[in-house]
């Protein structure tokens, strides 16, 4: 579903990894047939980005999606505990010279964030319009820059959009809009938000806040 190659399919991918949510709202995620390379690269993604992203959760859950989820993650993942740790430690340093802020900042990489709604659009674009985003459709999503973002959500009130989704899965812990060209299945838009999350600096901007992904599809030239 993720590649695009025929026949290569032998697994079932969570489109949402599970992992997003605590054991009681993990009914019903809809899978995907995947192959096992692509299953095992999101899977990486997955796991890395489930680790971090939850010390910035302000959804409801995100208490405890930090205390029971993250410490078996942090476990399992050495060098990314040390890591966090390292920045923690660094900027405690450098703030407390300077200082006080009541915030922690912990390092992402935003273009893996991207990269998993990249995923996650191909799968929930398949599911619930059975359309094929794979290559060469082109499959982008991004945060941006928060002046774009009334620009961005003006693309939704289109009258040319046919089908149209809005779910929020998990009490605000990951929620999707998306809306389908009718005359062109697969040019799709969509907005992804993940544990509430604010992300600093994400677009190349210093000090530049943004909290929401937004994803495009274009069908082949
Ligand atoms: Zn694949």
């Amino acid at each position: 579903m993720y590649c695009g190659r025929e026949g290569v399919s032998d697994t079932a991918d969570h489109v949402i990894a599970r992992g997003f949510f605590l054991p009681s709202e993990r009914v019903d995620l809809p899978k995907v047939p995947a192959c096992t390379t692509c299953n095992n690269m999101k899977s990486h993604l997955e796991h890395h980005l489930l680790t971090i992203l939850p010390f910035g959760a302000r959804q409801a859950a995100a208490a405890r999606t930090l205390n029971d989820l993250v410490p078996g993650r942090l476990a399992r993942n050495v060098p990314l505990h040390r890591a966090l740790l390292d920045e923690w430690n660094r900027q405690w340093q450098g703030e407390y010279a300077q200082r006080w802020t009541p915030e922690m900042k912990l390092p992402l990489d935003s273009s893996k964030v991207s990269r998993l709604c990249e995923y996650m659009m191909t799968g929930l674009a398949w599911l619930h319009w059975g359309v094929d985003l794979t290559e060469p459709t082109q499959v982008r999503a991004s945060f941006f820059h928060p002046t774009a973002v009334r620009t961005l959500e003006s693309l939704f009130l289109n009258e040319r959009w046919g089908a149209k989704i809005e779910e929020d899965i998990g009490a605000g812990t990951m929620t999707y809009r998306a809306v389908q060209d009718s005359l062109a299945p697969s040019r799709t838009f969509w907005r992804f938000t993940l544990y509430g999350i604010v992300v600093g600096d994400a677009i190349g901007f210093p000090g530049v806040r943004a909290d929401t992904i937004y994803g495009v599809s274009n069908p082949p030239q």
